[in-house]
């Protein structure tokens, strides 16, 4: 455990009452700090985090980037695969005006994505659609129930699972602690995620479609895409990894 882990355990335990030691042993035996701590920093926003939710990573942040770069003010966003939120969310603070549906499948996270969503005073922008996100139909149809408009003038993000089987078997310990779901993409390769997503959304239409990859999948990723008649580009993210694919609409 780092120094600066043991300054904020000590913080933390100060501010709840909470027994250090006990705070110190959790960590050790591999918990998340993040799940310790019951809150985390993602775009300079508190996110409430813990088990049964993935925890915010810094790299996700360029989902927001994108999203302020190019979606049209005042439309609405799509976050999907939206886990505790922290993408939509953002999203919603730093634009101001957008409507952003988060389309999330787990119950347990949706509870921090509503208690995020009332942390973060966007519940007149962020709207919930409890759905397993190749469920198009519904999706679309709640969607239309919600904004009344078209779905094809959303913008989408999505940080959606993505590891192989095999880094699925070497995982730090801390990330065993996350959920399954939110990691491991299907398949050998953790592709078939993408594989699914994009036989079923036709995204060629929005304005933008942004979805974080893991090491290594980009180039993967992008193939898919262009199979589908798209021309994805790709963004690197604090250390130099391709990380977002995304296209624009033409
Ligand atoms: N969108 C959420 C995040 O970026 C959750 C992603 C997921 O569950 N795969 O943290």
């Amino acid at each position: 455990m780092s120094r600066n882990e043991e300054k904020w355990l000590r913080e933390y335990a100060e501010k709840s009452g909470e027994s250090l030691e006990k705070l110190i042993r959790r960590r050790e035996a591999g918990e998340p700090l993040q799940y310790i701590l019951g809150e985390w920093e993602f775009y300079g926003y508190n996110f409430k985090v813990g088990k049964g939710v993935l925890i915010p990573r810094p790299e996700t942040e360029f989902l927001v980037d994108l999203a302020k770069e190019y979606c049209v003010r005042g439309a609405p966003v799509f976050d999907l695969c939206a886990g505790s939120g922290c993408v939509g969310i953002a999203i919603a603070k730093e634009t101001h005006r957008s409507s952003v549906i988060a389309v999330e499948k787990s119950p347990r996270a949706i509870e921090y994505l509503k208690k995020n969503i009332a942390l973060n005073k966007v519940e007149k922008q962020v709207h919930i659609i409890e759905c397993n996100i190749f469920n198009r139909y519904k999706i679309r149809d709640q969607f239309f129930q919600t904004l009344k408009k078209n779905c094809a003038l959303a913008s989408i993000v999505m940080n959606p699972p993505y590891l192989s089987k095999s880094e699925m078997q070497s995982l730090q310990k801390e990330v065993t602690h996350e959920p399954e779901e939110a990691l491991y993409g299907g398949g050998e390769d953790g592709l078939d995620f993408y594989r699914n997503f994009f036989d079923k959304w036709n995204v060629k239409h929005n304005p933008l479609f942004a979805c974080e990859v893991g090491d290594e999948q980009a180039a993967a990723v992008c193939e898919i895409m262009e199979n589908k008649g798209l021309s994805p580009k790709v963004l690197k993210d604090y250390s130099g990894i391709d990380r977002i694919v995304y296209t624009l609409k033409s």
